[in-house]
């Protein structure tokens, strides 16, 4: 078995073999490309308790069920839709020719044609998913893939590197590792496409890294998903609902509330609920292992920072459970709750990506509609109320990736639906149907009649005294 490529110039190097192989193929059949994802989900069903193993060392803690969830089952539902509905998808699918031609016997219709090698860079906080689910519409679009885990996950990293080496032909799918130096150079490196998972400051280097080569890119990053308490909400299902998010991979999920908007005379209610169900799900902290550790020292010294700066600004900070004793040795940390922070605290304007929660107590919803709008386009946006009018107005005004009324995150896993950000949040999708497009070249074409009525009609030079005229003619407004 070949190490995985860390080099630039064994990079680059793969990616031509890649390359050349997929121009040799031509036509990938429908049943190749089942093949292919065929592979792709044996090995994750083979594997998968040493990747679960793997993630919980690299973690520090993290439940191999969440795992298992999370990335294994994730990754394999991606991985299964497309395997299961690829053939209807890349069926030609027929278009009216224009007039008179579709009178003549002209044909036209829309091909879905794969692009070529796809690079998709992951993150650490779904290190299979975010890897294997773009993966899933890159192979059923008939695409060949060099991925690129997080470095943040060294074992899981190596080990996806080492599986994938084993069981997959390297001219398909390849692993490379390395860091951020590796990631900037497979960015330069000239793919068909790119898909990059990760921050919205890193994506900005992805994209412009990506132009110097024209190559198309797929960005899926953060942002700060706003959480909207309608007046009319049941406030203790929407803190059930948030809290059980918070608990989820300790809030290191890119969809994850971040700002939670709350009536002002609901707030104190909202507190004592938050509180109760999130001590419910998560009694004790340290030792516990339900409780996913932030998964390295750099990123709990940022989330810690983001509260400490807002305490110092005069925010009240509750902490659920309140007493927390903290072994050194773990980061498992309880909830941050951070109560109306001024507007200038970075906790405002930054991702929080762990443990911590914004709540902002308000008056009028179209004031935070303006507060939301305000901000970058965040990647997820909820609603919690029974107003559906209500629900209308905030669905209209505002603007995000994918939104979940009266729960949280539960768009993300709709198979058949595309996810992706907006504006800062990102572009461009995967998942369903939409993935498939999202990787396939959608290449028109006209076949032609056997008659060409232009010399007869008078369409070609030297034109005559009708030509103007006729022309003339066909310039109307109906
Ligand atoms: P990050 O941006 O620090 O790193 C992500 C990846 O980028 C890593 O593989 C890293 O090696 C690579 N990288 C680093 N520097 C690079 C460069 N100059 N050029 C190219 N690649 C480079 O993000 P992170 O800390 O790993 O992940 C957290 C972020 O990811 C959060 O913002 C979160 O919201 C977002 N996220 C988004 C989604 C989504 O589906 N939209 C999913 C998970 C996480």
């Amino acid at each position: 078995m070949q190490p995985a490529p860390s080099s630039v110039q064994a990079l680059g190097a793969l990616l031509m073999r890649q390359k050349s192989a997929f121009a040799a193929e031509g036509a990938v059949s429908a049943e190749c490309r089942r093949q292919r994802l065929q592979q792709v989900i044996d090995l994750l069903v083979r594997h998968h308790q040493s990747l679960a193993q793997a993630i919980d060392e690299d973690f520090g803690g993290r439940p191999a069920g969440f795992t298992l969830m999370n990335d294994v089952i994730g990754a394999l539902a991606s991985l299964k839709h497309a395997r299961d509905h690829l053939q209807q998808w890349m069926a030609d699918d027929q278009r009216p020719p224009f007039a008179p031609y579709d009178q003549l016997g002209a044909k036209a219709w829309v091909r879905y044609q794969p692009k070529g090698s796809v690079g998709i860079i992951g993150t650490w906080n779904a290190p299979l998913y975010t890897l294997f689910s773009p993966l899933a519409s890159a192979l059923a679009a008939g695409n060949r893939a060099i991925l690129k885990p997080s470095e943040v996950l060294p074992r899981t990293a190596a080990l996806v590197a080492e599986l994938c080496a084993a069981h997959l032909d390297p001219l398909l799918v390849a692993v490379v590792t390395g860091g951020p130096d590796l990631a900037e150079a497979l960015t330069a490196q000239p793919f068909d496409h790119l898909v990059f998972t990760g921050s919205t400051a890193v994506g900005r280097l992805v994209m412009s890294n990506a132009a110097k080569n024209l190559v198309p890119v797929t960005l899926e990053l953060g942002g700060k998903s706003p959480v909207i308490v309608s007046p009319t909400a049941d406030v203790a299902k929407a803190a059930f609902s948030v809290a059980v998010a918070k608990a989820t991979n300790a809030g290191q999920i890119c969809i994850n509330p971040d700002l939670v908007y709350v009536p002002r005379a609901a707030l104190e209610g909202f507190v004592a609920e938050l509180r109760s169900a999130y001590c419910a799900l998560n009694p004790t902290v340290a030792g516990n292992p339900d409780v996913v550790a932030v998964v390295n020292a750099r990123h709990l010294a940022r989330v810690e920072a983001l509260v400490q700066d807002a305490r110092a600004l005069g925010a009240r900070i509750e902490s659920m459970p309140e007493t927390a004793p903290e072994a050194a040795d773990e980061r498992r940390r309880p909830l941050q709750v951070v109560v109306n922070p001024p507007e200038q605290a970075q906790i405002m304007h930054e991702e929080i990506f762990g443990p911590a929660l914004v709540l902002l107590a308000y008056d009028a919803l179209d004031e935070v509609i303006a507060q939301i709008n305000s901000r970058p386009r965040p990647l997820a946006l909820y609603y919690f109320g029974e107003d559906l009018q209500e629900q209308q107005h905030v669905l209209d005004h505002t603007l995000s990736g994918g939104v979940t009324l009266n729960d949280v995150m539960m768009h993300a896993a709709l198979h058949d639906a595309p996810f992706g950000g907006v504006g800062a949040s990102g572009m461009g999708h995967y998942h369903g149907r939409e993935g498939f497009l999202e990787f396939s070249h959608l290449r028109s074409v006209f076949q032609a009649p056997g008659y060409d009525p232009r010399r007869e009609w008078g369409l070609l030079p030297p034109y005559g005294e009708h030509y103007l005229a006729a022309m003339l003619a066909q310039v109307t407004a109906d």
